[in-house]
């Protein structure tokens, strides 16, 4: 996303991947309103979309029983299909990426960049979108700690079947979303709350006979699992310490580089976005002053990350929580009032673009 938009400001700029391709392994996204105003605004909503599922409603379940059902408006994708979107219209503008660039080193005074490919390279400005095990982090703060398991981890699959709806189960020790992702596959989620450690690996198979023996046999056999145990992962959920800084001298950070997240409230890859949009328009409009692009971009961006951060977390034990009490009154509240809506709504309607155009009307 930063890419497109440096390109289409005819700003010079170069993208590097450690790997050689983009893979999937197993992975749905769902992009809330806050993300799809910045698609829109590129024109790139409706090819997302063409590729796309555009659910209208999510439903709502204690285990198996309905709570509640309310209208939404986000586009549930893999995140293939998410990347494929936007890696065309960064090459349609000519921009360069460079697969197979695994980056081992940094020299933040020399701004110089080093691969493992052995290539070293230099440029004005180094922006970190390496991801949540950023090593553009861990070489730019010297007291970054280690992460530490949150006590959550998730299962993940890509189950061949339709679905219209995002439907969303909470349990005592769970919950589940499923989503479709296009018009014969969704993406299926479930966060347990245990103590088993598992590996923070985007590609750490998961075992069938550790699913039946950690989620409700309703939910397996509703979403086919025992058809799909070949493609099982899990995840293990981890916490970082407060980032207080998007920045150190000639980087600035953006993305789960910049701010790691749980993956409660889907946004972690919409606050990518937000980043990317605003980080590369305060490029374009204050030319190469960097100290005071980072200064802008970080009074713009703290705020919302830090609150959407909490909101995560709390999410994560609101859902998990094993008090009957708690969840009576938490099923009632979903039921009877629109505190649903109002959450939501408070996290989707930041409007980057409309920030952006603020700063330079
Ligand atoms: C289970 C789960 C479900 C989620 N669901 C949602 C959701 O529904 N909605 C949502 O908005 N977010 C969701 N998220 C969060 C979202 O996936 C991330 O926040 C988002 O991908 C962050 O984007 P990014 O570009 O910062 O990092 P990444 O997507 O991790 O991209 C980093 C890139 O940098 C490359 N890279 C890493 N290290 C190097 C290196 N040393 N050299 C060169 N290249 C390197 C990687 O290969 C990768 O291509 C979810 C996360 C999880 C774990």
């Amino acid at each position: 996303m930063l890419g497109i938009i440096l390109k289409k400001h005819n700003i010079p700029c170069v993208v590097f991947e450690k790997y050689n391709t983009v893979s999937e392994y197993g992975a749905g996204i769902s992009i809330s309103p806050n993300g799809l105003k910045i698609l829109e605004e590129l024109n790139l909503l409706n090819k997302l979309k063409m590729v796309s599922a555009n659910p209208f409603k999510t439903n709502f379940y204690s285990n198996s029983s309905m709570i509640t059902s309310i209208p939404v408006d986000v586009v549930t994708t893999s995140r293939q299909s998410l990347y494929k979107v936007l890696l065309d219209e960064y090459l349609s503008l000519q921009g360069d990426i460079l697969f197979d660039h695994e980056l081992i080193d940094i020299n933040l005074s020399k701004k110089t960049l080093s691969f493992l490919n052995n290539i070293n390279i230099t440029v004005a400005h180094i922006a970190a979108c390496d991801g949540i095990k950023s090593l553009c982090r861990d070489k730019s703060f010297i007291n970054n700690q280690s992460p530490i398991y949150s006590g959550y981890s998730v299962w993940r699959s890509i189950i061949n079947t339709n679905q219209k709806d995002i439907n969303f189960y909470l349990g005592s020790h769970y919950h589940a979303v499923t989503y479709p992702i296009n018009d014969s596959q969704l993406s299926f989620v479930a966060a347990l709350k245990n103590n088993k450690n598992n590996s923070e690996s985007w590609k750490e198979k998961g075992n069938f006979d550790d699913i039946k023996s950690e989620l409700p046999s309703f939910l397996l056999d509703k979403y086919l699992i025992s058809e799909h145990k070949n493609h099982l992962y899990k995840w293990g959920v981890y916490t970082r310490p407060k980032i207080n800084d998007l920045f150190k001298e000639n980087i600035t950070f953006l993305g789960d580089a910049a701010h790691p997240i749980v993956p409660f409230i889907g946004q972690g890859g919409c606050l990518a976005l937000e980043d990317a949009y605003i980080f590369g328009n305060l490029i374009k409009e204050f030319k190469y002053d960097f100290l005071k692009i980072q200064n802008l971009y970080k009074s713009l961006r703290l705020k919302r990350i830090r609150k959407i951060q909490k909101a995560s977390m709390n999410q994560a034990r609101l859902n998990h929580t094993n008090n009957n009490t708690l969840i009576t009154i938490r099923n009632m509240m979903m039921r009877y009032t629109n505190i649903i809506s109002y959450r939501t709504k408070n996290i989707w309607q930041y409007d980057a673009v409309k920030i952006i155009n603020k700063i330079i009307s």
